[in-house]
């Protein structure tokens, strides 16, 4: 295939927000048909990015850095990690679903359990209509959730985490940075979904407008908040940060409780998303302020 020269950033940009507006499958499979995603924050990064390399460091070996990812699914392209771009997207939880889970004090809101479920269906629905779009254009491409070898493995730093993190690539591309409870705290905050795809193509880095990657967090940037402690159920999150086990064994819990009081096959939790300052917006008001401003920072140091 040969490449083409005018899929830009805006061009891609347009693909996410136009498939998020068209496409049928966004909804919440309610009796009012209700949407459910209506919008979606977009940043990119490089292949060849330095941060990769430290998410191997940091993380472990066992994650992929975009090169790795492509050049196991697409080896015939033959291309470097300079040809990669990352293409990154967050979906922020409409207000409505965010109200119903404030309530929410032991198992999800319906609107937040099908959130999860038909609203993720729906953004893996996107990450398949970018990959063709992009290969119709003649850019090949990758979603790194939808590959087979897509993987979970134990992490002595992490209990367990993943070959591909979609929050880890957001943060790569600009998104956010990460709060107390492991989630991503993005310019709309942190109740939301993220989406990837890698593509061959050469699109400028969106840049990271945070210092360390804890910067948009009250309780690392300031040292105060910390209510994303009281709000999990079981207990999960604490000053020494998220017990992901914990979490994954109420998570189970919570699918005889979606499919006896909602009657469909789902779970979900998110509680620590919301009711907390950082629910949909950047608390740290110096960093929101600076954001604003279009300001950039000193180079990051490294993960630690
Ligand atoms: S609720 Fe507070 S401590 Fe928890 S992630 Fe958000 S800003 Fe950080
Ligand atoms: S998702 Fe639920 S169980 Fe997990 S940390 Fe958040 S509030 Fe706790």
């Amino acid at each position: 295939m040969a490449p083409a020269t005018n899929c830009g950033k805006k061009w891609v940009q347009e693909l996410i927000q136009d498939f998020i507006a068209d496409s049928p499958e966004n909804r919440l499979h309610t009796e009012d048909d209700e949407v459910t995603w209506e919008g979606a924050l977009v940043g990119f990064a490089a292949g060849h990015d330095p941060i990769w390399q430290q998410y191997k460091e940091y993380v472990g070996a066992f994650h992929w850095t975009p090169w790795e990812l492509f050049n196991q699914h697409r080896p015939e392209t033959n291309v470097g990690a300079a040809q990669l771009t990352v293409i990154s997207w967050i979906l922020p939880q409409r207000r409505f679903v965010r109200t119903s889970n404030r309530q929410a004090t032991q198992y999800p809101s319906e609107a937040w359990a099908r959130t999860r479920i038909y609203g993720e269906a729906f953004n893996t629905a996107l990450r398949r209509h970018l990959v063709d779009c992009l290969e119709r254009a003649g850019h090949p491409a990758v979603a790194p959730m939808l590959v087979p070898n897509w993987t979970v493995v134990q992490s002595q730093r992490f209990s367990y985490a993943s070959s591909w993190s979609e929050r880890h690539a957001a943060h790569a591309a600009g998104l956010g940075t990460f709060g107390l409870c492991d989630g991503l705290i993005t310019a709309s905050g942190k109740a939301m979904r993220a989406g990837s795809v890698v593509a061959n193509l050469t699109l400028e880095a969106t840049p990271r407008p945070y210092a360390t990657h804890r910067a948009y967090c009250l309780f690392f940037a300031e040292g105060t908040c910390g209510k994303c402690i009281e709000r999990c159920p079981v207990g999960a999150i604490s000053k020494a940060g998220h017990d992901k086990e914990r979490c994954r064994q109420h998570l189970a819990r919570t699918r005889r409780y979606v499919a006896e009081t909602y009657h469909f096959e789902g779970y979900g939790c998110g509680l620590c998303q919301v009711g907390i300052p950082c629910e949909a917006r950047i608390p740290v008001k110096a960093a929101r302020d600076a954001l604003a401003r279009g300001e950039l920072p000193p180079p990051p140091p490294p993960l630690a």
